[in-house]
This record gives C-alpha cells, sequence and structure tokens, in this order.
C-alpha cells in the first residue's frame, strides 16, 4: 500500500503527528480505507444537491382579474419587531460535504484515479459502531449534517454530496460533483474501524507528496487542510491526534480536482469512542472542530 506519512524539512508540525500513531494508525486505517475510498457510481444528474428544486415556481394568483383590493388597509399600530437573528456575513468560500458511504454498497469497479490501472468498489459498506450499531453511512450523515449548519453559521457556501442515506454515488463521482459545484474545498466525513478495540484516535487522509494523480501545489494544500483539521478535531473532541495520514489509493482523493480531507472522526470498533460519537455533544464538537480546521486552513 502505498502509505506514506509525511515528513518534511521544514515541518515540525508533522513530525508531532507521525509520532507513535502513525504506524498503528496506517495498520488500522486499512479496514474503513479499504472500504472508505469507493462510493457507488451515478448519473452526474442525480448528484447535483437537492437544495435547488425548480419545482415551486407557479405563480400564486395568475389567474382571474385582478381584484381590486379593499379599503387600505391601516398600518397597525404597533407591529413587535421580532428581533433581529443576525444573518451570518458570507464569506465567499463554499465548501462541499460528503457524508461517506451510502445505505447499499456499490462493488462496482472505477479507476482509483485519472488513467489508472487500478480500481476499486465504487461503494464500500463501510464500518458499524461495536457499541451503538450504527451504520458508519448513518454516523458520517448525522456528524455532516452538523457541519454544514455550523459552517453556514459561519458564512460559508455549503453543498452536500447527499442528505439522505439511500443513494448511489461512486467515490469518483462525488470528487467530480465536489468540483463542479465550486467547491473550494472537499470534506468526506468518514469514521475508522479496526480489528483491534482498543485503537482509538482521529486521523485525516491526504494524497502522498508524489501522488501521481494531482499536481504539487494541490497536494500541499490537501495536505495543509488535513493538518489543520486532525489538529482541531482532536483539540474539539479530546481523541488522541493521528495526524494527517497520505494514502496514494483513495479513489475519492485521486479524482479531485480541488483540496480535499478525509475525516476519520474516531474508531467506531473501541466501545467508548463509539458510544461518545454516538453523542449530539461529542458530534457537535466534531462539527465544530472540522470547522475550525478549514477556517483556520483559508486564514493562513
Ligand atoms: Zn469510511
Amino acid at each position: 500500500m502505498n502509505r506514506r506519512v509525511y515528513r518534511e524539512k521544514n515541518d515540525g508540525k508533522l513530525r508531532r503527528h507521525a509520532r507513535g500513531g502513525i504506524v498503528l494508525t496506517a495498520m488500522v486505517i486499512a479496514l474503513c480505507l479499504s472500504g472508505c475510498g469507493q462510493k457507488g457510481e451515478e448519473t452526474p444528474s442525480e448528484i447535483m444537491p437537492e437544495e435547488t428544486s425548480a419545482a415551486s415556481f407557479v405563480p400564486a394568483e395568475t389567474t382571474g382579474t385582478p381584484e381590486p383590493s379593499a379599503a387600505p388597509v391601516v398600518t397597525p399600530e404597533a407591529s413587535p419587531t421580532p428581533a433581529p437573528t443576525p444573518e451570518p456575513v458570507a464569506n465567499g468560500y463554499t465548501v462541499v460535504i460528503d457524508p461517506g458511504h451510502q445505505q447499499h454498497a456499490n462493488s462496482g469497479q472505477e479507476p482509483i484515479g485519472p488513467g489508472a490501472e487500478e480500481t476499486k468498489p465504487k461503494v464500500a459498506s463501510g464500518t458499524q459502531g461495536v457499541s451503538t450499531g450504527t451504520p458508519e453511512y448513518q454516523l458520517t450523515l448525522t456528524v455532516s449534517l452538523r457541519l454544514e449548519q455550523e459552517l453556514k453559521q459561519r458564512g460559508y457556501n455549503v453543498v452536500m454530496v447527499r442528505t439522505v442515506n439511500d443513494v448511489d454515488i461512486s467515490n469518483k463521482e462525488r470528487a467530480d460533483l465536489a468540483a463542479r459545484a465550486g467547491g473550494d474545498v472537499f470534506i468526506r466525513v468518514h469514521a475508522n474501524g479496526s480489528d483491534d478495540p482498543g485503537v482509538s484516535g482521529t486521523c485525516t487522509i491526504c494524497p502522498g507528496a508524489e501522488n501521481p494523480y494531482m499536481e504539487e501545489s494541490l497536494i500541499r494544500q490537501c495536505r495543509d487542510l488535513s493538518e489543520r483539521i486532525a489538529d482541531k478535531v482532536s483539540a474539539a473532541t479530546g481523541f488522541r491526534n493521528l495526524g494527517a495520514i497520505a494514502m496514494d489509493n483513495m479513489s475519492g482523493i485521486n479524482w479531485c480536482t480541488i483540496p480535499v480531507s478525509i475525516v476519520e472522526m474516531g474508531f467506531m470498533t473501541n466501545p467508548a469512542e463509539d458510544e461518545a460519537m454516538g453523542t449530539p455533544e461529542c458530534q457537535q464538537q466534531i462539527a465544530a472542530g472540522i470547522a475550525d480546521g478549514i477556517d483556520d486552513y483559508f486564514a493562513r
């Protein structure tokens, strides 16, 4: 496998992450990753977020002659003005969120990157909570919806790859969608799994320094984004920080043309972490942590 931990010259921060946790993590994420990197395939038209439906544009009253409205309405004396809710000020950035996996796996194959001979299933099934029994695709959607709200409150434009579980969208298609939607960054929300229930922690996944499918500058941006998110999510949740891990066989990364990061929130095979991630409090911490990482990235 092409897992490489970044160790570069002036990058002390990375070394910190690489410490200890990486080897363990590399073994461990294999589980989710083998599943995390793939999704179902779809026709692009179905993928577009449901947010814009042209359906509701029937003018309500175009029939009949316009009735002269009766006497002018007297202005109400005291219309209690509702407390103005401050509208978030748009910051000009678009974040595309991909809640990892979907209700039904799709074992159809697709190349892992542009021009690649190696293929992987379009959508893997993902992992499952050992204590909660929650499937990964449900947890990723729950947290992603919180992340959507969190980001909107901070002024981001947000596009969701999916808002329901029963979809069929491959990893490549999710990456395509992220670019087509005009995303500035692409956040793929996942949870991790391991055969060893003792393994725990948060990590992010980014392309390796010599990823053959991406330009060098894009690779650097992915790594930067991934490091910042791992730091912030770990800080917000108290989960162990396993750092940013480089992998070159993730279809949903390799097909991407904008900065992308896979966020492995925590291990659903670790009872304590699974139970924590099942609570709204922790889910909100994760969402806020990811948003902090994105803020940090754009403020760099
Ligand atoms: Zn996954």
